[in-house]
């Protein structure tokens, strides 16, 4: 018998490096690169993430890329 260790998840977030619990479920996202996606913890993560992402592209907005 070895059902030792069936966890459903073994990713870790992309935002605190941890790996997902019962209280904290992950939940995927988009990432750049196309076909690929994140773990993040649902809730405070996933808003932290998505925060980083608007910045992100409001720096982009503002035009920042030289030339
Ligand atoms: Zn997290």
């Amino acid at each position: 018998m070895s059902r030792a260790s069936t966890s459903t998840n073994t990713a870790r977030c992309a935002v605190c490096d941890e790996v997902e619990t019962r209280e904290s479920p992950f939940v995927a996202v988009m990432t750049e690169t196309r076909g690929r996606h994140a773990w993040l913890h649902a809730g405070a993560c996933h808003e932290r993430y998505r925060e980083e992402v608007a910045v992100t592209m409001r720096e982009l907005a503002k035009g920042k890329v030289a030339g």
